[in-house]
């Protein structure tokens, strides 16, 4: 399916954490690293778990968390469920590339929302062959895919509670969220 703006609305969702907090109240990775496993993207995708270092420990070392994140809510209340990357791709590829600017231009490091990776376009993934990403500039991990807790980060810090599909069809709205770490300290 082909979405245009005139199909959906969209509301930026933006909000600072210092670090430590962030880590604290919203990092889970042993219990996130279960359900990856189970997805059939976990080890097939360079944006996907298992990574070749600790995310978690990594991140640990920055003073300050920007996240940003759009709503999406669709003027049709009525689209199936599978409807949901289509309508999603043109918010994403903007909230990615929003997060990629910041990290080249100010240092730090971005998580994106991975979904499914589309930089290869029909092209599979060089990962099941253990070659390197064709765009290692472009892909980063989602939030999730490292081990935060999306659905308390968007009800308590975006203030925007998740909802999901039911009888087949999308629900009311859906959420994206990246994350873009940095040294600045935030309160
Ligand atoms: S950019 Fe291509 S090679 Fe890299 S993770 Fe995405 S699909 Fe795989």
């Amino acid at each position: 399916m082909i979405f245009t703006n005139d199909d959906y609305t969209v509301r930026p969702l933006k909000v600072s954490i210092g670090c430590y907090d962030f880590m604290r109240k919203y990092a889970a990775p042993h219990r996130f690293i279960e359900y990856c496993r189970r997805c059939p993207a976990y080890g097939a995708r360079w944006g996907c778990p298992p990574h070749d270092h600790d995310w978690i420990e990594r991140l640990s070392h920055y003073g300050g968390v920007l996240l940003l994140g759009t709503k999406i809510t669709p003027r049709d209340k009525a689209l199936p469920a599978d409807a949901a990357h289509d309508l999603m791709r043109p918010v994403t590829d903007d909230l990615n590339r929003r997060l990629l600017d910041l990290e080249r231009e100010r240092g730090g490091v971005a998580l994106g929302f991975a979904g499914k990776c589309t930089y290869c376009g029909e092209t599979p993934c060089t990962r099941p062959q253990g070659l390197p990403c064709r765009h290692p500039h472009l892909v980063r991990p989602s939030l999730e895919g490292v081990g935060f807790d999306v659905e308390l980060i968007c009800r308590y810090l975006l203030r925007v509670p998740l909802r999901w599909s039911s009888d087949g069809l999308l629900p009311p709205y859906l959420v994206v969220v990246g994350a873009w770490f940095h040294h600045e300290l935030c309160r």
